[in-house]
């Protein structure tokens, strides 16, 4: 006796294979078969007549390391099919915090609670409250700086080096999947080739990596992708360029290069993979240096001024009598989506075998950017059914398959027997976002089930439980 039985659905298994007509079956929280399932009796069938079923999708760059314990029903996830979430991005983490007096700019972009003592801690709270989807985490560099510099904006002393690879240590022996950098914020953009090496060589003997949001996107967009591929080279260490991009129209088609470079790396025998979110604006906290190089500016929240949430810089500008450069700087603290991106090398890059999905949501904000809430549908109804640009197949490879072995997530991003049963079904025909510039906010459509280790999440938790766990990293591969 099954579960639950999916019936007459194109199933797609996530290896990038051809959909097959067949029926899944799960008993408690794993696939327990595939195929012709119509002799087998189950608790509960859902008719997948004409729609997909695939393996639960993997964002691979989320920011929502507190939500979990904020706003634990993570709304903005589930309804676009994602079963796992990597938290701890761009060199920011829940865990560990600073020592009291340090801060930085970019932890805003978590959220309230306080940061958690160590990742321990924080697994063990997310673990004990369970979490809606699951949630693998990065430690955050610039967490680690905080936590155990003097002055986080200088050189670490020999002393505070060892502390900090102490710390992501004592992090990924708690389960963390590995590293992430934020070289164009402060603190991370004050570490040396050095340092990071010294922090990628522990990652190294925990088989972990390192995702980096490197040190510049726009005219040294280059050299920045080199220096990670460096870190890679010297140490082994398999390593992530999180949401890749080319900044200002001046530097559109330089992906060219900064792609040959990690296809290199890769015949090298380097592990280098990356990810983009599907969309030509970015978005992060207000830089006022950026003022007057980005002519499109849109404000996503300001702790000063909350009333000029979804406002343009140059509006709000305009009205104060001030240049925009002074209006960034009495918005600030502030966050911002920033258009200098070319949607036709957006595409390009999504389209290198090593290309994940990654939203880089960020629910804290008043007035987010559509990523939070579009991202995936946007790929499978903009990317897939209208450009064309991949198949569906490949699509959600890159959904699912290839983000569980980048990030060593055991039995999960596949559909077969013995997999962990995240599942999403959807209509191809119809999948897509609705999250606007203007309402982002907007639940997508097109996505009808979603399953997260055997239990259903959306449209509704009928259990009133979360399914998530914590997902340690379990290392298959081996890398010379
Ligand atoms: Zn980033």
């Amino acid at each position: 006796m099954l579960d639950i039985k999916i019936t007459n659905g194109w199933v797609i298994d996530g290896s990038g294979g051809a959909r097959r007509r067949c029926d899944v079956g799960i008993t408690g929280e794993r696939v327990s078969a595939v195929g012709d399932l119509s002799t087998m009796a189950a608790r509960r069938e859902i008719d997948a007549t004409g729609k997909i079923v695939a393996p639960g999708f993997i964002d691979v760059h989320g920011h929502d390391d507190l939500m979990f314990v904020e706003r634990p029903d993570l709304r903005w996830k589930t309804s676009q099919g994602i079963t796992t979430v990597v938290v701890g991005n761009c060199g920011v983490s829940g865990a560990p915090a600073p020592i009291p007096g340090n801060t930085a700019a970019a932890l805003a972009l978590l959220g309230e609670t306080p940061l958690f003592a160590d990742m321990a801690t924080y697994f063990a709270t997310l673990e004990s409250q369970r979490p809606m989807i699951n949630v693998a985490a990065l430690v955050g560099h610039a967490n680690l700086r905080l936590a155990t510099m003097a002055d986080p904006r200088g050189k670490p002393t020999a002393d505070e080096q060892a502390a900090m690879e102490t710390l992501l240590d004592q992090a990924l022996t708690a389960g963390a999947v590995g590293f992430s950098t934020g070289l164009a914020y402060d603190p991370g953009a004050c570490a040396d080739f050095d340092e990071l090496a010294g922090l990628a060589r522990v990652a190294v003997r925990h088989q972990a990596l390192h995702t980096s949001h490197i040190r510049n996107e726009a005219d040294e967009v280059e050299a920045a992708v080199d220096e990670v591929l460096r870190v890679g080279r010297e140490t082994r260490c398999a390593s992530v360029l999180s949401h890749h991009k080319c900044m200002l129209p001046r530097n559109w088609g330089r992906s060219a290069m900064t792609l040959a470079n990690m296809d290199r790396a890769r015949a090298e025998g380097l592990d280098v993979a990356l990810d983009i979110y599907p969309y030509p604006g970015s978005s992060t906290i207000l830089i006022p240096e950026r003022a007057e190089i980005i002519d499109d500016i849109r404000i996503t929240w300001s702790t000063p001024h909350p009333e000029c949430s979804g406002e343009f810089l140059r509006d709000i500008a305009q009205r104060w009598g001030c240049d925009k450069t002074e209006a960034a700087r009495r918005l600030s603290p502030a966050g911002a989506i920033y258009f200098a991106m070319d949607e036709a090398e957006v595409q390009r890059i999504f389209q290198h075998d090593g290309c994940m999905v990654g939203s880089d949501g960020l629910p804290n904000d008043a007035q987010p950017h559509p990523r939070l809430w579009g991202t995936f549908p946007r790929v499978l109804g903009r990317y897939v059914r209208e450009a064309q640009i991949v198949t569906l197949e490949q699509a959600v490879a890159k959904m699912t398959a290839l983000p569980a072995r980048v990030f060593g997530l055991a039995d999960r991003g596949c559909l077969r027997e013995g997999a962990w049963a995240d599942v999403v079904v959807f209509d191809a025909d119809t999948v897509i976002d609705r999250a606007t510039w203007d309402a982002p906010t907007e639940e997508s459509s097109g996505i009808d089930v979603v399953m997260v280790n055997g239990a259903q999440v959306y449209p509704v938790a009928p259990e009133g439980n979360r399914p998530g766990r914590v997902l340690k990293r379990t290392r298959q591969k081996t890398q010379s």
